[in-house]
């Protein structure tokens, strides 16, 4: 068979090196070349093409977005062209503030808008308290949709279905929020398009844990990502940091010294909104942890 080059296609799962890659109607099993490892689900590829159904991925286009998490030692693609992003909580079990706001802070990072999902809004014993906790993030004018997938799925739809038009939006939750229940709300026949792009993706392997993306209509995408219990941001600089905190900027400018790192520097403006309660504490305690991260990262 003589080899097609040229052919364009976008990336719906990832599995270690392995991606498949939908060209129009079909699905191709893609490799990279060599050792390789920078391909995002989400991305726009070249490839040429070896079989039936395998190619190679010639290279990526350019990326809108990229989002992605780290650790000390390296960084690990989320999802590349996403343009929004959803984070999924709940009532119950309770969520994590630490994962939400490191959601929301490598969003900014990566110039990528977010809505929060609080799902299960019928177990209204913990409703008053998980709300409360959330006014920390739509203060900061992060929207936040009450839904609940299990008992009312028909007005969650109709909440969160004019969100997605147009957009690539990934969802990203611990487990147990409900995120499976939304994207099987939100995506046509979800599971068997999870097992279809599975069994394509490792022949057989019944990986349930990776990255994939439903695409609703031409301009519209869906993306699940597995659970993670770590979301380490070592990748992001300072200077990074310290914008990706929407509270801080307004500030940023009045600090006393123009290279302040709002750690503990006399006539910081940030410290100071801290100590007059406009800033969360807990917020500017991440902040540092963060600055520390990006100290700590090792490549
Ligand atoms: P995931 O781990 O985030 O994918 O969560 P799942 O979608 O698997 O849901 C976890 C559990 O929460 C399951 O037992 C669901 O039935 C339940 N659940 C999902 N949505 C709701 C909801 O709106 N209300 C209630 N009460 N339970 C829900
Ligand atoms: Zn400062």
């Amino acid at each position: 068979m003589s080899e097609k080059i040229g052919i364009i296609g976008t990336v719906i799962a990832a599995h270690g090196r392995h991606y498949l890659v939908q060209v129009g109607a079909s699905r191709l099993q893609c490799v990279t070349r060599g050792k390789k490892s920078d391909v995002a689900v989400g991305d726009i590829v070249k490839l040429k093409q070896t079989s039936p159904d395998q190619a190679v991925i010639e290279s990526i286009n350019e990326r809108k977005t990229l989002l992605y998490r780290s650790d000390q030692f390296k960084s690990k693609l989320l999802a590349a062209n996403v343009t929004q992003l959803f984070i999924v909580v709940a009532t119950e079990p309770g969520f994590s503030d630490d994962l939400v706001s490191r959601a929301l802070i490598a969003a900014e990072a990566a110039g990528v808008k977010t809505h929060i999902i609080l799902n299960k809004i019928d177990i209204t014993e913990s409703l008053p308290r998980t709300r409360e906790r959330l006014s920390l993030y739509s203060g900061l004018d992060y929207p936040v949709h009450a839904v609940s997938a299990r008992t009312m799925p028909d007005e969650t739809c109709a909440a969160l279905k004019p969100l997605l038009n147009g957009h690539s939006t990934i969802l990203i939750g611990q487990s147990g929020m409900g995120k499976s229940s939304l994207i099987n709300l939100l995506v046509p026949d979800a599971e068997l398009a999870t097992r279809e792009i599975s069994a394509a993706l490792d022949s057989g392997k019944h990986t349930t844990t990776f990255t994939r993306l439903f695409a609703l209509d031409a301009e519209t995408a869906i993306i699940d990502s597995p659970g993670f219990q770590e979301f380490g941001l070592y990748h992001l600089s300072e200077g990074m940091l310290e914008r990706a905190f929407r509270e801080f900027r307004p500030r940023l400018g009045n600090c006393k010294f123009y290279n302040c790192h709002h750690l503990n520097e006399p006539g910081c403006a940030v410290l100071a909104a801290v100590s007059s309660g406009e800033i969360s504490p807990m917020r500017h305690a991440l902040y540092q942890q963060l600055v520390h991260e990006s100290s700590q990262k090792l490549y």
